[in-house]
């Protein structure tokens, strides 16, 4: 039999966790042609969601957990789930219920007709806010404007990788992470499923708006060169722009003996170009913050603890969690 591996980010999601459980056992008796086990990953809670994990585990030999040893933010307990994920296939889940396990059946319809990676994508969901949607809808159209990937808008990181796939995401070595782009970056037969989202459960989202534009900043500096090229093209203007004004000014000097006036034009022209170039050091500032970041290999997570049992030995409390080389 096939083993599905359920991978679930959680930060204080205690008040979550009762209900999804319930929600995944229910899957699970449906989807008999399965074995599943469940990985949740806890990013430095600290309302309980670990000890709750603890019992679960305890409870039922499918749950498995890791817990990070601070809160390394969404995309990293991914990445540590999937380092740690044993099945055939891993669905990625969040802990708040707004990604309906039922359509997990869906997901693995699409895999065994051959699929490699199932994306999902967001339905228009009314519970949404206002400025939720009409934030992420600018990111999309500016990551897919720069980028050199496609990214789906209202993807959701809500998808299903076969084994395959999921060692080709492991074997990528950047600390940037962006799995949305990433997922496409990686290629196989990739297909897409639209889900109606549910409101979250229970809690508050955990994504700040501090996380969110960090977020959307690692898409788009992680996959778009473009910005770099902006000092460029905005050199190559002022400098045309540089050339007509003469051309006008010797012509108001040499043809109709009058000059231009000085003090407002020049300091524009100061203001401008000064503007300018402060905001492409800022761009470059910000490529070299990831280079930086790149070079000092420090591991994307690292681990405090694991379920007793059922992980694989080689996995210790405390490892780095470098994604290329399995934990040792
Ligand atoms: N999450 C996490 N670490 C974080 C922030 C969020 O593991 O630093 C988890 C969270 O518990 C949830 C998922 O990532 O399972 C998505 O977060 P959330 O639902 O708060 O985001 P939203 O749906 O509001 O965008
Ligand atoms: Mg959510």
């Amino acid at each position: 039999m096939k083993l599905v591996s359920i991978v679930v980010p959680a930060f204080n999601e205690v008040g979550s966790l009762p209900h999804l459980y319930a929600r995944l056992v229910a899957l699970f008796e449906r989807e008999t042609a399965y074995r599943f086990e469940l990985v949740f990953v806890d990013d430095g809670s600290h309302d309980g969601t670990l000890e709750a994990l603890r019992e679960l585990a305890a409870r039922d030999a499918r749950v498995q957990f890791l817990s990070l040893s601070r809160n390394f933010g969404h995309q990293a307990a991914l990445s540590a789930g999937l380092d740690h994920a044993t099945g055939d296939a891993i669905v990625f889940l969040d802990a708040d219920l707004q990604h309906p396990p039922e359509v997990v059946s869906e997901l693995l319809r699409r895999w065994e007709s051959g699929d490699q990676v199932v994306n999902t994508v967001r339905a228009d969901a009314p519970n949404l806010g206002f400025l939720k949607r009409a934030t992420s809808a600018g990111f999309y159209r500016v990551i897919n404007l720069l980028a050199d990937i496609r990214v789906q808008p209202n993807g959701a990181d809500f998808r299903l990788l076969d084994r395959r796939a999921a060692d080709g995401l492991r074997s990528v070595q950047e600390r940037a992470r962006f799995i949305r782009g990433l997922v496409h970056w990686i290629g196989y037969r990739q297909s897409v499923v639209a889900y109606q989202p549910d409101a979250r459960v229970a809690g508050a989202t955990k994504y700040s708006t501090r996380k969110m534009l960090r977020l959307a900043f690692d898409g788009i500096f992680s996959f778009s060169r473009a910005p770099l090229h902006l000092a460029t093209w905005m050199g190559l203007g002022a400098s045309v722009a540089a050339v007509l004004y003469a051309i006008y000014a010797l012509y108001l000097r040499l043809v109709l003996h009058t000059a231009i006036a000085g003090w407002t034009s020049l300091l524009l022209v100061v203001l401008l170009l000064g503007g300018v170039q402060l905001v492409t050091l800022g761009i470059l500032g910000s490529y070299i913050a990831r280079i930086y970041d790149e070079a000092r290999q420090r591991p994307v997570y690292l681990v405090k603890e694991t379920s007793p049992r059922s992980l694989p030995s080689e996995v210790q409390p405390g490892t780095a969690g470098s994604p290329l080389k399995p934990t040792a």
